[in-house]
């Protein structure tokens, strides 16, 4: 049986940038509840299109092999690397 687990939790935000928004605040909060988060693997949709999923994180490789990039998905500056909020285990 699987120790991965995905919540599923509805907000009423008014469009797809505050719903990204308010999905990496979520996954910061979260991760410093000792929630292991994978930054790459959250997604927001529309309640009534759940199946189109569009991505919050970035979450390209870095071209140093140091890890995935912990920024929003729409950045314009270099990718970066993962916060250290991201994926601290406790
Ligand atoms: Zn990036």
């Amino acid at each position: 049986m699987t120790e991965r687990w995905v919540i599923h939790l509805p907000v009423s935000v008014p469009d797809l940038h505050r719903a990204r928004i308010f999905a990496r605040t979520a996954a910061r909060l979260l991760a410093q509840l000792s929630a292991r988060i994978e930054p790459g693997g959250v997604t927001v949709s529309t309640e009534d299109q759940q199946c189109v999923r569009h991505w919050v994180f970035c979450d390209r490789p870095l071209p140093d092999g140091g890890g995935r990039c912990a920024l929003p998905v729409d950045h314009s500056s270099p990718c970066a690397r993962r916060a250290p909020w991201l994926n601290r285990r406790r």
